[in-house]
């Protein structure tokens, strides 16, 4: 018999049906934002699935010092950020008064252990910016706990793919991980990525067993550092600027939208909410 590849073709959203979807994750840059700028469509689609009751969790390689800021001011119910590295979750106790609130902060490794991946990273940050002229430190990168991220077109002017392949050498060579996302390389230590924060986050926040995920999860995003979420999750979607990565991409989502970006994303929003049974 024929194997398919689902991860060949990406179905319209016209094709998804909600399966009683409880929580959304998705991806941000790229995914909620364009040229940069979070979308007013993409906030009111968030504030749309809060207000129906679903619970959403942006999943990004952004900073800790971001995330602080999206989880307790975003309508969201937690945000998992440098690349799986930690969650933030955010609990007001007061039933939304905005009173009397606690944040809670798990991390994949102790305190000791990311200083100890910290010092490595520094050696790596100096090797990189000395063989790729043109590279920058991210400009966030003051917010960050324990991921290096390193400016290949944020503010810097955009790097050709193949410095982008050195970046990520250098710090393969060394024995960290490396991802590509739209802007930035980032690099750490350990044995976490996104996804596997995914599950940690579930099952300590909702005691959910992420074998039970599979229909009350779905992930939204829009590149190559998705992967993972895309061939985990059985309800993925991308916006359709992930269509610029297909060539070098293993996994694709499900389901693509028709527009890039924060549009596209409240196009995903609106398929969820219009098939939702009530
Ligand atoms: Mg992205």
């Amino acid at each position: 018999m024929l194997t398919v590849n689902s991860a060949l073709h990406m179905k319209s959203l016209r094709e998804f049906v909600n399966p009683g979807l409880r929580f959304i994750f998705t991806d941000i840059d790229g995914t909620l934002t364009e040229q940069g700028r979070l979308t007013s469509s993409a906030y009111q689609a968030l504030w749309r699935l809060h207000d129906h009751g679903l619970k959403v969790v942006p999943v990004t390689g952004r900073p800790a010092g971001w995330c602080e800021l999206i989880a307790r001011q975003w309508p969201v119910t937690g945000v998992i950020g440098e690349n799986g590295g930690f969650y933030f979750r955010y609990e007001d106790l007061n039933a939304g008064d905005g009173t009397t609130g606690v944040m809670r902060r798990h991390y994949f490794y102790n305190a000791s252990e990311r200083a100890d991946h910290n010092r490595r990273l520094d050696k790596i940050r100096t090797e990189i910016l000395a063989r790729v002229p043109g590279a920058a430190v991210a400009s966030d990168q003051f917010c960050r706990q324990m991921d290096l991220a390193i400016d290949y077109c944020e503010d810097v002017v955009r790097l050709p793919p193949t410095d982008v392949d050195r970046i990520v050498k250098i710090f393969t060579d060394h024995g960290a991980n490396a991802k590509v996302s739209s802007i930035h390389v980032n690099g750490w230590f350990g044995e976490y990525d996104k996804l596997t924060m995914c599950h940690v986050f579930l099952e300590r926040e909702f005691g959910m067993k992420i074998s039970d995920a599979q229909t009350s999860v779905a992930f939204v995003g829009d590149s190559p550092n998705d992967e993972p979420m895309f061939a985990f999750f059985k309800n993925s979607f991308a916006v359709a600027n992930v269509k610029d990565f297909v060539g070098t991409m293993k996994s694709l989502p499900e389901y693509v939208a028709d527009q890039n970006g924060g549009s596209g994303f409240a196009e995903v929003v609106e398929r969820i909410l219009a098939t939702t049974q009530r």
